[in-house]
């Protein structure tokens, strides 16, 4: 019977000591480190809050440099490397979106850096009048079908060899 007791007393102890331990020493919690408002030009830490952004996400201010930026931002800057990919793809008549595709870049990215491209592109070209001087023709035909394959047409035309321009053609059906 003492034994039993003597046990019961024990575990009772037992148990007492390990909920006041607990008690005292709480579980160690999973401490999130906040995130350093660190400038990306600059590298300072002096950033106030700016704002939002269109998804929510707090914008900050650089004190130094007053850029704007967001942390831990998603986007990345796309490379030079890429810029000049993109530059040879445009040229080659491919659509925006399997440019896009192939760069991984956003389609709403390549649409406002073709705008800026558009932009910087002079409107009107000047284009050098060319010498003339002894006139050598060059012929040169193509054909094609006008409403149904029975109407072919083919148009022949003078091309001067020097300057390339046409200087005369002629339009007849087969
Ligand atoms: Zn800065």
């Amino acid at each position: 019977m003492t034994t039993i007791l003597a046990f019961l007393l024990y575990s009772f102890i037992l148990l007492l000591s390990r909920l006041t331990r607990e008690s005292i020493e709480p579980s160690p919690k999973i401490c999130e480190e906040p995130l350093k408002r660190v400038c990306p030009t600059c590298n300072s830490e002096h950033a106030i809050k700016n704002g939002s952004t269109h998804n929510g996400k707090p914008k900050y201010q650089c004190k130094i440099c007053s850029r704007q930026f967001v942390i831990g931002a998603t986007k990345t800057t796309v490379l030079k490397e890429t810029k000049q990919l993109i530059d040879r793809l445009l040229l080659e008549r491919i659509s925006l979106r399997g440019i896009a595709r192939v760069a991984q870049v956003s389609w709403s990215w390549l649409q406002d850096y073709v705008n800026q491209k558009l932009a910087q592109t002079p409107r009107q070209v000047e284009a050098l009048a060319k010498t003339l001087g002894k006139l050598l023709i060059e012929c040169d035909e193509m054909w094609s079908f006008v409403d149904c394959k029975k109407n072919e047409v083919y148009i022949w035309l003078a091309i001067d060899r020097k300057s390339r321009k046409i200087v005369g053609w002629v339009v007849i059906r087969k």
